[in-house]
């Protein structure tokens, strides 16, 4: 039954057995005041926006109160973080429930930063304003560019201060998401659990994301073969893109094959495989051009933990999952190449395609070219005034690349719309996504960040407003700033 406000929870995951969830209410906030509200979002929820955009919505959002039909609780999972396997859960998080929309699909509805769980160990299970507005804006950024993802339906600051390295703010974020089934939870499954509780999971996985192979001779093998389908499709996205996760630990990779959890993400400006930003990568084993090995990595781990699903006998389960992986790297390479061609108005295939793509690459890492504003260029003609496109080598490329292009019978006009809708104008650049973090925490001037979301909202608009997100950050490297009450 829905309420007033629209909220209309079933709670599937809560059916599930005891070891995979703990019951707890979120801790209470002293002063919940929302900082943002996603309308589209909880629109095609079904919720009312005009009830949640007040204090009512500010204490759902905040914790400090459960929706009707809601039954809270943290789950339980494990994971390998930057390869090394442990027990994890959340630690800061509480799912409030599954909302089914008026379409009757079902998200999950999860607050995170909601305090302390039986699975923080020794965090405070808050979070902090800046990254949560962080995760708001990338999150739907990547919604936007067409990129499988958790979203964001609302950020609160909760009055209180946590310690960080320093004093902060504290917020709330709430995350919808298909589910937050991960490759981790298979871990919890495999490793502590009994084998009726894993074929629970397993089973409860296909019902609610892959109910298609339900019927299926072998299920768990058809589950395995789904997820890395829509891993390799996933990962190929971010490559064509230039989004780097940052963390990409088995806990983070979500069975569904949405992109989860925005922590030191970031999206590329120059194109260079070895870009990291997360300062705890020292190793740069989540590098850019990395990604699609851990992928096939993470999925290997996963495979590991249905074997004794997969058959009785263990050596053909190990049979049947190795051929499953060994699938990724095809998969992942030809949804890739066929992006890629994409982005540079090729429709039909060649063989040579491959060897375009990886010269202009190579050129775009040795005159360290910006990768979204290179493929801007070609797509409006405007292949000038950077080292790249100065080079004779390019001019090189770029005749081989005509001459591409007139080996395929669809006129130029075609080529370019194809090529439009394929590269983003505006992506969240790091000094951007900064400067309006910047203006809302320390300022409470939330209009920089509101201006830089609907820039964000259509980043294949091309649209003169737009221009302005596709300036570089200053050569100095030293971030933005902008300063209260200027
Ligand atoms: P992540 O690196 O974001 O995937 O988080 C790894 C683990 O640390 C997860 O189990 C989180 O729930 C937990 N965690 C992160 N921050 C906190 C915090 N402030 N308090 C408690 N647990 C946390
Ligand atoms: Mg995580
Ligand atoms: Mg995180």
């Amino acid at each position: 039954e829905r309420n007033e406000t629209g909220w209309n929870f079933d709670n599937s995951y809560s059916r599930l057995p005891h070891p995979f969830f703990s019951r707890m209410t979120p801790a209470p906030v002293r002063s919940p005041k929302l900082a943002i509200l996603n309308r589209p979002l909880a629109i095609s929820l079904g919720l009312d926006t005009q009830a949640l955009n007040s204090d009512e919505g500010a204490a759902v959002f905040g914790g400090n109160r459960i929706p009707e039909g809601a039954a809270p609780l943290a789950q339980a999972y494990a994971g390998h973080q930057f390869g090394h396997f442990t027990m994890l859960g959340d630690g800061r998080a509480s799912l409030l429930g599954e909302q089914i929309t008026p379409e009757g699909d079902r998200f999950d509805i999860q607050l995170k930063g909601s305090g302390r769980t039986p699975y923080s160990r020794g965090g405070d299970g808050r979070a902090a304003l800046g990254p949560m507005l962080r995760e708001y804006i990338i999150s739907e950024a990547m919604h936007a560019l067409g990129i499988p993802t958790t979203r964001s339906l609302a950020v609160v600051s909760t009055g209180e201060t946590i310690i960080r390295e320093t004093e902060l703010p504290g917020a709330i974020l709430t995350r919808v998401a298909s589910s937050h089934l991960r490759v981790g939870t298979f871990q919890f499954a495999a490793k502590w659990c009994e084998l009726e509780d894993l074929k629970a999971l397993a089973d409860y996985t296909l019902h609610r994301h892959y109910p298609e192979g339900e019927a299926a001779d072998n299920r768990y093998l058809f589950l395995l073969r789904e997820v890395i389908k829509r891993q390799a499709w996933l990962i190929a996205k971010w490559q064509l893109v230039g989004f780097i996760h940052g963390v990409m630990n088995t806990d983070n990779m979500s069975i569904s094959g949405e992109t989860i959890d925005y922590g030191p993400c970031a999206f590329m400006d120059a194109y260079d495989p070895a870009t990291v930003f997360s300062s705890i990568d020292v190793q740069g084993r989540y590098a850019y051009g990395n990604q699609p090995y851990i992928g096939a990595w993470n999925l290997a781990r996963f495979a590991e933990t249905l074997l004794p699903l997969l058959h009785d006998d263990e050596e053909q389960a190990l049979k049947l999952a190795d051929a499953e992986i060994k699938a990724f790297p095809k998969l992942f390479y030809g949804h890739w190449l066929s992006g890629m061609r994409a982005k540079l108005g090729i429709f039909n295939e060649e063989e040579k395609d491959e060897a375009l793509v990886e010269s202009l690459l190579d050129l775009m890492q040795k005159h360290q070219a910006d990768f979204t504003n290179t493929f801007r260029a070609l797509t409006f003609d405007k292949a000038k005034g950077t080292a790249l496109f100065e080079s004779e080598e390019f001019a090189e490329w770029q005749k081989q690349w005509q001459a591409r292009l007139d080996r395929q019978p669809h006129p130029r006009s075609e080529s370019h719309e194809r090529m439009r809708n394929n590269n983003p104008a505006v992506i969240p650049r790091n000094h951007r996504v900064e400067e309006a973090l910047d203006a809302a925490v320390s300022c409470g001037d939330y209009s920089v960040m509101e201006r830089l979301l609907a820039a964000l909202a259509q980043p294949f608009a091309h649209s003169p407003e737009q221009e302005e997100y596709t300036t570089l950050p200053s050569p100095s490297g030293r971030p933005y700033r902008t300063f209260c009450g200027t």
